[in-house]
């Protein structure tokens, strides 16, 4: 895969591709979006790109408004008007198995990155790089570093070693600090359009390809412009997940949730079904639901609520889930949610 192949993200490739052509690459870039959209991906690909062995040059551009302009390269070599990688030499290779000796991605472990992945980071970034161009290291998830791990990798950023290239990626920018947020070039990653989700979700899953279309328009419902999350995950099976633990949540059992990421999924799915009762109420007009395949469910669960509750618990929930960054204990969120719904929501219809 090339970024020639990334779709529904053009807006952000544009910005980089055109960095790329200046020969103005940041030392840090924070790719900014929700998960599931492509910002992983686009960052091995960014990787790739700046070490690609054969990269595809693009016709030159001269002059003008918003063209190429050789006159401002006086320093550029054979490889600096790539627009992307050949995805097929050595390099390339080595980058998509996660094997090159000047590329590092890290994710957090057990919901956290800790001091010890910064430091494999600060190792690999102190050498020269070894074959590549460049030394790529991306940090997925870069938010959930811990104090001390933000800690060190600021140092990083704020002395970056030549020739390194540093991707932050982030669903929730908001709960890195601002000392890091500050140093790294922004680009935002907005969700796509159906068709684009569309296209992704069939391309990209196996699993799906013999889905009838009418499995497939109801993933890409569910996903809301964020095919990744059809792609790692089974959105069916995690919205019968979801209702199994509202039913228990509404029949006064105990926290049916096993991890912190499981909390924050069961939330998301919450404030969806909060905004489809909320429609069903404004408009009555079904075809405008996420969950269009469960619309009798919806018509009776929402049936006893008024839309101005709807909304208040939407609004409730929304600042709950703002205090998740603050490591909420599970079995006390649990039992706050289960008394504001509980006072709303029938658990016969639940
Ligand atoms: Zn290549």
């Amino acid at each position: 895969m090339a970024f020639r192949d990334i779709i529904g993200q053009d807006m952000a490739i544009n910005i980089l591709l055109r960095t790329i052509q200046r020969g103005r690459l940041p030392s840090s870039y924070l790719f900014i979006g929700e998960s599931g959209i492509g910002k992983k991906f686009t960052a091995i690909n960014l990787a790739k790109a700046v070490n690609c062995l054969n990269p595809p040059i693009p016709p030159l551009e001269k002059g003008g408004e918003g063209g190429f302009d050789q006159g401002r390269y006086g320093g550029m070599n054979e490889y600096s008007l790539f627009t992307d990688c050949c995805d097929e030499c050595p390099s390339c290779k080595k980058i998509n198995a996660g094997v090159h000796p000047d590329f590092l991605l890290i994710s957090p472990e057990g919901g956290q990155i800790r001091i010890e992945e910064i430091r494999a980071v600060n190792d690999i970034l102190s050498f020269k790089p070894f074959e590549g161009r460049n030394k790529v290291v991306i940090a997925d998830e870069a938010d959930t570093m811990n104090p001390f791990a933000a800690n060190a990798f600021l140092k990083t950023l704020e002395e970056p070693p030549k020739d390194s290239l540093i991707i932050l990626i982030s669903s929730n920018p908001d709960r890195l600090p601002d000392t890091i947020r500050s140093r790294c070039s922004k680009v935002n990653f907005t969700p796509l359009s159906h068709e684009a989700c569309r296209k992704v979700i069939k391309i990209s899953s196996q699993k799906y390809s013999k889905k009838t279309s009418e499995v497939l328009s109801t993933l890409v419902r569910l996903s809301m412009g964020r095919p990744g999350l059809a792609i790692a995950g089974n959105l069916i099976e995690d919205r019968a997940w979801f209702i199994k633990l509202l039913k228990g949540m509404l029949n006064v059992e105990k926290d049916g949730w096993t991890s912190k990421e499981e909390m924050e999924r069961w939330f998301d799915i919450l404030l969806i079904l909060f905004r489809d009762m909320a429609i069903i109420k404004i408009t009555q007009d079904e075809t405008n639901l996420i969950n269009i395949d469960f619309k009798d469910y919806l018509n009776k669960l929402s049936s006893s609520i008024d839309l101005k509750v709807i909304i208040e618990n939407y609004q409730k929930i929304n600042i709950l889930m703002r205090y998740f960054k603050f490591n909420l204990n599970r079995s006390l969120t649990w039992n706050y949610t289960a008394s504001l719904l509980r006072k709303t929501m029938d658990v016969k219809y639940a």
